[in-house]
C-alpha cells in the first residue's frame, strides 16, 4: 500500500474541502463521516443493530437512523453514545479497511475527524495532516453551514481536541484562516510531497520484495 494520510482538524476546519481540492489532483479519499452515513442510512449495514439496541422509534421512515433525535440522546446520555460508537465504529474500521485496499489514487487520505482523539487509526496512517484555523472562524463557518447556533456548535467542540492539541499531533498543518486560493496554494506544495513520499515509499517496498 502506497501513503496514507490521515486527515483530521475540528467541525467546520476544511477537511471535506482539502479532501476535495487533493482529490482533484489524483488523491484518492477515505471519508469516516461518509462510511458512517452510508452504514445508517436505508438498508445500512447498522440499522439492524441500531433498532436492537435503540429501538424501531429510532429509525425514520425512510428507514435510516433518525440522525437528530440520536444526537440529542447521545449528547445527553454517555452510555447511549459509547453503545451507539460499539456498533458503528468496528463496521466504519472494517469499510476503510476494506476501501484502502482498493484505493488506486497516488496516495490515499484517511479523513477521521476524531483522529486526534482515538488510536484507532494510527496503525493505518504514515502521517497525520491538520486542517488548522482559529476557533471564532471554526465556529461562524460552521454555523454557516449547518444552521447551527453557536452554543450548539460550541458543545460539539468541547467534545473535540483542542487546537493547540491537535496541532502538536501533527506531522503537516495547512492553514484554512484564509480564501480558498490561499489553501489551494498550500496544497499544491502539500501534494508534490505526498507524491514524492508515495513514490520512495513504493521504491523502498520493491527493494525489500528482492531482499
Ligand atoms: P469539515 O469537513 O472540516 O467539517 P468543510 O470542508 O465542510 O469542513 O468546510 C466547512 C465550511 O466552510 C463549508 O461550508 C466550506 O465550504 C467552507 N469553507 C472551507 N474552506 C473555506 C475557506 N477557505 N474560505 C471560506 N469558506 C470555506
Amino acid at each position: 500500500m502506497s501513503l496514507v494520510v490521515g486527515v483530521t482538524g475540528g467541525i467546520g476546519s476544511g477537511k471535506s474541502t482539502v479532501a476535495e481540492l487533493l482529490q482533484a489532483q489524483g488523491a484518492a479519499v477515505i471519508d469516516t463521516d461518509h462510511i458512517a452515513h452510508e452504514l445508517t442510512a436505508p438498508g445500512g449495514a447498522a440499522i439492524g443493530a441500531i433498532v436492537a439496541a435503540f429501538g424501531a422509534e429510532f429509525i425514520n421512515p425512510q428507514g435510516a437512523m433518525d440522525r437528530v433525535r440520536m444526537r440529542q440522546l447521545a449528547f445527553s446520555d454517555n452510555s447511549a453514545k459509547s453503545r451507539l460508537e460499539q456498533i458503528l465504529h468496528p463496521l466504519i474500521r472494517q469499510q476503510v479497511e476494506h476501501q484502502l485496499r482498493q484505493a488506486q489514487g497516488c496516495y490515499t487520505l484517511l479523513l477521521v475527524p476524531l483522529l486526534v482523539e482515538t488510536d484507532a487509526y494510527r496503525q493505518l496512517i504514515d502521517r497525520t495532516l491538520v486542517v488548522d484555523l482559529p476557533e471564532e472562524q471554526q465556529i461562524s463557518r460552521t454555523m454557516a453551514r449547518s444552521g447551527l447556533r453557536e452554543a450548539e456548535v460550541k458543545a460539539i467542540m468541547a467534545r473535540q481536541a483542542c487546537r493547540r492539541d491537535r496541532l502538536q499531533s501533527a506531522d503537516d498543518v495547512v492553514s484554512n484562516a484564509a480564501d480558498l486560493k490561499s489553501l489551494q496554494q498550500q496544497l499544491e506544495a502539500l501534494h508534490q510531497r505526498y507524491v514524492a513520499l508515495a513514490r520512495e515509499a513504493k521504491s523502498n517496498e520493491h527493494a525489500a520484495d528482492h531482499l
